[in-house]
């Protein structure tokens, strides 16, 4: 498996016009647009921050994974995504090295990236996203 990068923070915020203030004003980031991934329940805005970006999630609706997300534990930093050179070949990796996934199979994030996750037992915690962008 080959990382090449953080590709981005996942940040879950309860309203993306709310929140962007800080990244955009405050921190002089660039807004790059919003985009939503239905099948995810989420509206995405990314801010690019060198070679990475930040990813503020929205939540589309009350049962999505970031409602539930903010449910939980509120506001604030909710993954971690690297980017690899090979998905696919990635998740076999970690499968064969005992790893539990949340999604066996990449499918469609923001801006046409494959993305999968990783379980948060496997990782201390840590929601890991694995995300191939061609
Ligand atoms: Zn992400």
């Amino acid at each position: 498996m080959k990382i090449l990068k953080i590709d981005h923070l996942g940040v879950a915020v309860k309203s993306i016009d709310a929140g962007k203030n800080f990244w955009t004003d405050v921190l002089g980031l660039r807004f790059e647009g919003t985009e939503t991934v239905a099948e995810q329940k989420v509206t995405t805005a990314f801010f690019p921050v060198g070679e990475s970006e930040v990813e503020l999630l929205e939540s589309t609706a009350p049962d999505g994974p970031i409602a539930k997300y903010l449910e939980k534990r509120g506001e604030g930093i909710q993954h971690i995504a690297f980017r690899v050179a090979d998905i696919e070949e990635a998740l076999a990796e970690l499968k064969a090295k005992g790893i539990q996934l949340i999604d066996e199979k990449p499918r469609k994030g923001a801006g046409g990236a494959k993305i999968a996750f990783l379980h948060p037992k496997a990782t201390s915690g840590v929601l890991v996203e694995l995300c191939e962008r061609s």
